[in-house]
Order: C-alpha cells, then sequence, then structure tokens
C-alpha cells in the first residue's frame, strides 16, 4: 500500500509494528514501524543534509519542485484518497474537497507568496541616518512536524509546505493511528523530485514524537491541548521555539434575526463534517429564544437527511476514526443525557455496523456544565442552548477553556461584527463557519488552551524562520560617538543630549534660563 522509501523497513515479526485499521470495517490494513531513537536520528540527519542543498535554491526554485510535486499529488490523487479513506474512514468527497484541495492550493500558494512574504526588508531609521539597517529571514533547519489523526494529509503534506518554501527540511512523526498518508505523501515528493530525505516521515507512538524533539530546530505540533502542553514543557527546557495548533470547543450564536434556512444549513455542516472530528467544528450552538423552536425543528430535518456510510458509497459522512474517541462520544452523550439532556437526533452506535459509527446526533436542554458544553467532544454530535439575548450567548459561548474558532449567524453584518468582536476565539466567521481554514491569507490559531501561533498569512511562513538583522554603515569615519576615544570627559555632553532629545519640562526650562549650555 503506502510503503514508504523513507522509513525503515516494515518487519511484521518486530512487536514494535503498529496495525493500521480501516476504522469503517475493523479490517486490519497495513502495519508500520515503530521508529526508534536511532531512526529518528538518522532521518533528521539525512534531512539535514538535504536542506543545506534546498536552501541554497532560490524561491522561484523550490516552488518549481512543489509545483513538480502537486502535479504528482493529483496524477496519483485515487491512490491518495484510497489510502486516506483507507484509514479514516472518511468519503472520498472529503478527501478531495478538503485534503487533496488544501494541499494542492497550500503548494500554489506558498510558491507564489514566499519570496514576497520573506523578502528582505530596509527599515527606515528614525535616528541612525548614517545606516542602512534590513530586516532579513532565514531557515530554521530541520522542522519537526507532530501530527493527528483526523486531517491525515493536510496536517502533515499541506502544513510541510510552508516549512519547504521558507528553505527548511521536514521531519514528520504522523498519528500512530493514521500513518500511512503521510508515509505516501513523502514518497510521493521524492518520487516528484524533491531532495532525498527532505521531506520524510517517522512512525511511531508519543515516544518517537518525544524522540524528535530532541534533533530538530524547531517543533510544529498539531493535537490535543493535553499532549501540546507536554511538548511545550519539554521544547521550553530545550529553548526550542514551538507552534502549537490544538483543540477546541467552538461555540456558534444564532442571532433572532438569522436567515434560519442558511444557518441551519451551515451548522449541520459544521458539526458532522469529517464526523465532527474537526477542531473548528461546531460543538454548541446559543440560539435566541424567539427562533429556537423553528430552528431546532431545521437542524432535526437536515441530520435526519444526512446518509452515513463506506467511502465509496457517495455518503455525506462516513465512520469515525480512532476507537478511544468514539469511546468519547458516548460518554459525553450519557453523561448528558444523565444530567436532563434530551436526543432528538441519533446518539447512538448504529446496531447494523462493524467499525466506528455514530449517528449524527442532537441534544437539547442542555447546560453548561455537561461535558459537551465544556470539553471537546469530537464527534457527530451538536448540542442547542436556547438564550433569552445575544449577551446571554456571547457569556456562554465565552465560558471556555478553549478559544479555537465560532460562528455568528445574523442578517444584521455590523451588529455580527461587534458580536464577533467580543468573542474569545481565534477566527470568527459571519454567517459561515469554519471556512479560514482553507484561506491561506489569513491567520488561523487559537488563543487561551487552543493554541500559540498561527498557520496562514505571513506568520504561517515566518514562523519557520530565524528573523535576522543586518545593519550596514554608510559613510566609513574613522569612528563613531560611542566609540572610544570619544567616550573620554563625554558624560556631560550626552547629558546635553538627552535633555535636547527628549526635552522634559525641567530640562526645557533649564535650556531657556542657559541656551548655550542645552541644559
Ligand atoms: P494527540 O495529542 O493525542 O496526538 C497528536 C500527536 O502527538 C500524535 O502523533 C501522537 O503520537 C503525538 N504524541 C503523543 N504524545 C506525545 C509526546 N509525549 N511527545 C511527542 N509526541 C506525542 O492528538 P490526536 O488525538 O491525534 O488528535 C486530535 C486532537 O488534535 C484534537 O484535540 C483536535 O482538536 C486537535 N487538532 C487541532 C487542530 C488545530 O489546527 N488546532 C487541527 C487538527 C486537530
Amino acid at each position: 500500500m503506502a510503503g514508504s522509501a523513507r522509513t525503515a523497513s516494515i518487519d511484521t515479526d518486530r512487536k514494535d509494528n503498529i496495525a493500521v485499521f480501516n476504522p469503517a470495517t475493523g479490517e486490519e490494513l497495513w502495519t508500520v514501524p515503530v521508529a526508534t531513537r536511532e531512526d529518528v536520528q538518522r532521518a533528521v540527519a539525512e534531512c539535514r543534509q538535504a536542506q543545506t542543498q534546498w536552501a541554497a535554491l532560490s524561491y522561484t526554485q523550490r516552488g518549481k519542485m512543489l509545483v513538480r510535486f502537486r502535479d504528482h499529488l493529483i496524477d496519483c490523487k485515487d491512490e491518495i484518497a484510497n489510502t486516506l479513506s483507507g484509514e479514516t474512514g472518511k468519503p472520498k468527497s472529503e478527501v478531495f474537497s478538503a485534503e487533496l484541495f488544501y494541499t494542492c492550493d497550500a503548494i500554489g500558494f506558498w510558491a507564489k507568496q514566499s519570496a514576497r512574504l520573506l523578502a528582505d526588508c530596509e527599515q527606515r531609521l528614525h535616528l541612525f541616518k548614517n545606516k542602512r539597517a534590513y530586516s532579513t529571514y532565514k531557515p530554521r533547519g530541520v522542522i519537526g512536524m507532530i501530527t493527528p489523526w483526523n486531517f491525515p494529509l493536510i496536517l502533515t503534506i499541506g502544513e510541510a509546505i510552508p516549512a519547504l518554501m521558507a528553505g527548511n527540511g521536514v521531519v514528520i512523526k504522523p498519528s500512530e493511528v493514521t500513518p500511512l498518508t503521510a508515509q505516501l505523501g513523502c514518497r510521493l515528493g521524492e518520487e516528484a523530485g524533491l531532495p532525498p530525505g527532505l521531506l520524510s516521515c517517522v512512525t511511531g507512538y508519543g515516544q518517537t514524537g518525544s524522540d524528535l524533539i530532541d534533533f530538530v530546530d524547531m517543533v510544529s505540533f498539531t493535537g490535543s491541548v493535553e499532549t501540546g502542553r507536554r511538548i511545550q514543557i519539554k521544547c521550553a527546557e530545550q529553548l526550542k521555539p514551538t507552534t502549537m495548533e490544538l483543540g477546541g470547543n467552538d461555540p456558534a450564536i444564532v442571532c433572532a434575526d438569522a436567515d434560519l434556512e442558511r444557518a441551519a444549513n451551515g451548522i449541520v455542516w459544521g458539526s458532522m463534517v469529517n464526523s465532527g472530528q474537526v477542531c473548528l467544528s461546531i460543538e454548541r450552538a446559543y440560539v435566541h429564544e424567539k427562533i429556537y423552536d423553528k430552528f431546532v425543528e431545521m437542524v432535526v430535518d437536515r441530520l435526519g437527511k444526512l446518509k452515513q456510510g463506506m467511502p465509496d458509497d457517495g455518503a455525506d459522512i462516513g465512520s469515525m476514526t480512532f476507537a478511544p474517541q468514539l469511546d468519547k462520544v458516548e460518554r459525553h452523550v450519557e453523561e448528558a443525557k444523565r444530567k436532563g439532556a434530551r436526543v432528538l437526533a441519533g446518539g447512538k452506535r448504529p446496531a447494523d455496523r462493524d467499525g466506528l459509527w455514530f449517528t449524527p446526533t442532537l441534544l437539547v436542554d442542555v447546560t453548561a456544565d455537561m461535558e459537551v458544553m465544556r470539553e471537546e467532544t469530537f464527534g457527530p454530535v451538536i448540542a442547542i442552548q436556547k438564550v433569552k439575548d445575544d449577551a446571554e450567548a456571547l457569556r456562554l459561548a465565552n465560558d471556555s477553556r478553549y478559544g479555537l474558532s465560532a460562528s455568528v449567524w445574523s442578517r444584521d453584518k455590523r451588529g455580527a461584527m461587534n458580536i464577533a468582536r467580543r468573542i474569545e476565539a481565534g477566527a470568527v466567521c459571519v454567517n459561515d463557519h469554519m471556512v479560514h481554514m482553507l484561506i491561506p491569507e489569513i491567520p488561523m490559531g487559537g488563543i487561551k488552551e487552543s493554541g500559540i501561533g498561527r498557520r496562514h498569512g505571513a506568520e504561517g511562513i515566518t514562523k519557520y524562520c530565524v528573523q535576522q538583522s543586518i545593519i550596514i554603515d554608510r559613510f566609513g569615519l574613522r569612528g563613531e560617538v560611542f566609540w572610544y576615544p570619544g567616550m573620554k570627559n563625554a558624560a556631560g555632553r550626552f547629558s546635553r543630549v538627552l535633555n535636547l532629545l527628549f526635552r522634559s519640562r525641567k530640562s526645557v526650562a533649564q535650556m531657556l534660563r542657559s541656551p548655550k549650555s542645552g541644559g
């Protein structure tokens, strides 16, 4: 299937192989090795060697090679879709419309924009007119990319693109649940002509990720808050830069004047796409009491029409991906029911399917103390709470340790913008949700416990660089006022300069009394 030239060879007798399953059927697909610390060290060393040639190329040359990689991704899209749907259970439509679309678009975007975003920038100096000063960007070296299972292409190869365009090498530690797509992506990169080892993959559990941290120059992590915290602590000990894209529990606020048709369609999609396993999934909706009954009825209707099925079935949503996540979803729904929530749609594992399935679920009569409202559920579940006004919706939306994204649904765009500004989240969409995930110009990332740093926008690439300032003397004089011997007996002179430049009231008064002395 997705074997890679860049990973240690697979020995099925080794106990430390990881079996990868098709979550929709429970069938075993493939095994991948657990990379040892030595394997990881070797992969980073190879990457470092490749990176030095890569960094010597111009942005145009790097961009051309990545566009060749994109061509190869497009030519191999069916193999990618089979591998990716196989290990995640997601419909092929989602592989093409999200995973491949994002990754191919990212290549075009960063290939075109990197030279502009990372160009040397001459700074106009307010004081030192005898100098020229530039800020420049250089690659960090090797980026260690530790990634989750919910978007195995976007969050591995897709996120590697800006790092590569900046001149870095990338070693990916994909999730142990879905390692095949990243392996395949790295193999396709090499086949398309990327220097061997520049974009590579080490498979394994958390320990492999932890080993990777020790050898790389920066860690780019996407995953849960709990793992992110552990990685951040380890990186702090080594003073290693990180970027952290973590979990969420996104709220949607539906105002009394919302276009209910659009809001119901958008919120059902925003909560169910990828079986709700998106960091940006809508998990809580706060709906104005004036339209609550009608809105709930519309959501029930739409959830009932969703087709859940196998990747090739033309279904709207597929299975879930990770067994412990399905257990968590079930636990959250059961806890909500025990505390008084009502299930108006779904709410269970379908009896007629093997594999990791949970029916599209709507909970109402929910309260702020329930886990579905407080924690990340990460499954096909939406909870709707009635509110008396926008202020109550805003208070409840902000009552969260997460702050990834949110949405506001209203016909009054100005009013919605005012609500958006007061929501504590890294991004807020008005009459839409999570679309910023597909807009590379716009920074995306979390506040509070949802993360540190941004993907997309200028920061989406400058984070993979070290910034260097270069200052050039213009006139070549023998010395400078600060140099020796000019500092001898200079206290009085500098004291007067301070008075002239920064003019406190007292110094101005002194200068007026004794203008020649300057103070
Ligand atoms: P996870 O945190 O369990 O694992 C993520 C990765 O970290 C895996 O590759 C895992 O092997 C590795 N890892 C585990 N322990 C480690 C350690 N001690 N040192 C180094 N690496 C270690 O997350 P998951 O269950 O795979 O993914 C789901 C989570 O990811 C959800 O919380 C979701 O919200 C989040 N996520 C966030 C974004 C975002 O952009 N903010 C995007 C997608 C997913």
